[in-house]
């Protein structure tokens, strides 16, 4: 979804760290109070053919030991998946996150607070860099995302309260 006002979807995964660690309510109190409205949310148990459909380049990016790694860890537990929905999401939504690798995120962003492992540290272990958080890298990705992630019946409308009392 996006409109001449500028509010967008955008998908995000609180990863298999993120659910063991019980960060949920933190992290997505980070981003309610960015006032990025959650439409859509389930837990899944990723399979293969998930992770291939949602990882669908990383192989190709970042080669296959990084993308077996990732799969490996993305299939160790169960992720929440939603669909956040506010003005600029996706970008709004990448900057509570943080950069890709923990250490080099800024204290404030997510990564950053809860999260430090190093790029080196997880290549020396053939290991995914267990960073939290996905979150579409833009809207055209965004697009691709939800519609792997939802129905277009699991996406919900609704007004918030400042929706409905504040303006
Ligand atoms: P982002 O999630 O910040 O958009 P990318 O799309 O570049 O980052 O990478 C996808 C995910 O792959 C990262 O979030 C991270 O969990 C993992 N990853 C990236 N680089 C590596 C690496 N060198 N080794 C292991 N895992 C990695």
């Amino acid at each position: 979804m996006s409109n001449d006002t500028g509010v967008e979807q955008t998908l995000v995964l609180l990863k298999p760290d993120a659910v063991a660690r019980g960060l949920v309510g933190r992290i997505l109190m980070r981003f309610e109070d960015a006032l990025l409205k959650v439409v859509a949310s389930k837990m899944v148990w990723m399979d293969a053919d998930l992770t291939r459909r949602h990882y669908f380049d990383l192989e190709e990016r970042f080669g296959s030991a990084v993308y077996a790694a990732m799969a490996e860890f993305m299939q160790s537990g169960p992720v929440l998946a939603m669909v956040l929905e506010g003005v600029d999401a996706v970008a709004c939504t990448r900057k509570l996150v943080g950069p890709t690798y923990p250490d080099q995120a800024p204290p404030g962003t997510i990564r950053g607070d809860f999260a430090h492992m190093t790029q080196a540290y997880a290549n020396a272990r053939r290991i995914a860099v267990a960073n939290l958080v996905h979150a579409s890298g833009n809207a055209d990705d965004a697009k691709h995302e939800i519609s792997v992630w939802f129905a277009m019946d699991e996406i919900v409308e609704y007004p918030t309260a400042a929706e409905r009392f504040e303006r």
